[in-house]
């Protein structure tokens, strides 16, 4: 879709994904990659995509459904071992950037007790995703977050992503 001007701009995302050396990245295969959240302060907030410009999961194809599904499990297994980290939000909108990508928000044990974020008790998810992306903000890569990628490449590689 065209901007009012000349061209249409391009989709950061598959920017992204077609510059080998993302800071970013965790996984690419020829169906999906696995990447971090950029601009924040939060290791363990992961975006997962198909590798090609798909704009909602109806587009899907066979082998991106079964492959994206099996990297979401395991994503989010890998998210659960992190310090502090409760539970995993999953989420898409495909607002701000369209082509298709799943939020996976590590939900740690302080949100979770936060007082102005409870809702009858339990821990407001809709707020809390909106507040701590606001908190935690930075700009740039923090060192905490380039070593997760890191390790977390390593483990990642360490299997094949189909049995
Ligand atoms: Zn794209």
């Amino acid at each position: 879709m065209e901007n009012d001007g000349v061209r249409p701009s391009p989709c950061p995302l598959c920017v992204r994904f077609s510059d080998p050396e993302s800071p970013l990245v965790i996984l690419r295969s020829p169906l999906s990659v696995l990447s971090h959240m950029p601009g924040i302060d939060l290791p363990g907030y992961l975006l997962l995509a198909p590798a090609r410009h798909v704009e909602d999961a109806g587009g899907l194809d066979r082998e991106e459904q079964g492959e994206m599904a099996l990297l979401q499990s395991r994503a989010v297994r890998e998210i659960l071992t992190l310090p502090e980290v409760r539970k995993v939000y999953v989420l898409s909108f495909g607002e701000a950037v369209p082509h298709l990508h799943y939020h996976l928000f590590p939900r740690t044990e302080a949100m979770g007790r936060d007082p102005e974020l409870l809702a009858h008790g339990a821990p407001d998810g809709p707020k809390i995703f909106e507040r701590y992306r606001e908190r935690l903000a930075v700009p740039g890569l923090p060192d905490r977050v380039h070593a997760l990628v890191l390790r977390l490449r390593t483990v990642f590689g360490e299997k094949p992503l189909l049995p």
